[in-house]
């Protein structure tokens, strides 16, 4: 049976004192909620360390938002995979289209990353999707299969277990918009099929595949109920204890 994983995104929300309420209320909403769910939360840098204290009595993951590939040195305002785990991090965000549209994240230094936090034992949650123009131009499907190649190249099947994949169309993020459970499904069987041919069907079946785009208590239940969606990468309702708490409810439900 599979297992869950709910992520949030807080983004650049909820320096330590914001961060310090909304966990206070989802450690109480999940030790009621959720034994069969794995539930993480990955707030800004700042609020890392402050997070991983506050939850170290629960069983709520923490993970960054973004990493760099060199182990340390002269690049201002980055921050290397060794300090997250010294920060209590088991888990980091790579390649979200926001980076990727922003700040220069490539295919290239998304893999670089990737392997960069499998070094460290951290666990990379790399982000992958089409924006509405390249899915009106039925590009999505290749678009996809080549951030996924390129996400996994030179990582071994062992190490590829490891690895968490995001699908978030970006048209979906933050709008509002979300993807039908069939445009999902679709997308997250295509992803794992790519995985198949990459590795082999075991491993394919053993990574977790999430979705990510305008998730919240509403819409939640039909998206982790399609068979290859093992989760997801939620950004708005992550940052209310309530709605969060909610979807992992739903999640529990489902396992
Ligand atoms: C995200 O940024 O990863 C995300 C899915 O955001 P939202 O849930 O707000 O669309």
């Amino acid at each position: 049976m599979r297992r869950f994983l709910i992520a949030g995104n807080w983004k650049m929300n909820c320096g330590p004192a914001d961060a310090a309420e909304l966990l206070e209320g989802l450690k109480e909403k999940k030790a009621e909620v959720a034994e069969e769910v794995d539930v993480l939360v990955c707030p800004p840098f700042v609020s890392l360390s402050m997070s991983v204290n506050y939850l170290h009595d629960t069983d709520i993951e923490v993970g960054a938002q973004n990493i760099h590939f060199e182990e340390n040195g002269a690049y201002t305002g980055e921050v290397s995979a060794s300090m997250l785990v010294e920060a209590g991090c088991n888990f980091v965000i790579i390649g979200h289209s926001e980076r990727r549209e922003y700040f220069g994240e490539t295919d290239t230094t998304v893999n670089k990353k990737a392997k960069k936090a499998l070094e460290h034992n951290i666990v990379p949650v790399v982000c992958v999707g089409e924006s509405l123009d390249q899915r009106k131009a039925n590009i999505h499907f290749e678009l996809v299969k080549n951030q996924v190649t390129a996400a996994f190249e030179g990582i071994s099947d062992t190490e590829a277990l490891d690895i968490v994949i995001a699908y978030e169309p970006i048209w979906a993020i933050g709008t509002g918009e979300t993807a039908s459970p069939e445009q999902a499904q679709e997308m997250h069987a295509h992803i794992r099929s790519i995985l198949a041919e990459l590795y082999d069907q075991e491993t394919a079946d053993g990574i977790r595949i999430l979705y990510g785009g305008s998730m919240k208590p509403g819409n939640a239940e039909e998206l982790l109920g399609q068979e290859d969606v093992d989760g997801g990468l939620i950004g708005g309702a992550s940052l209310s204890a309530d709605s969060f708490a909610e979807i992992i409810t739903i999640a529990e439900k489902l396992s």
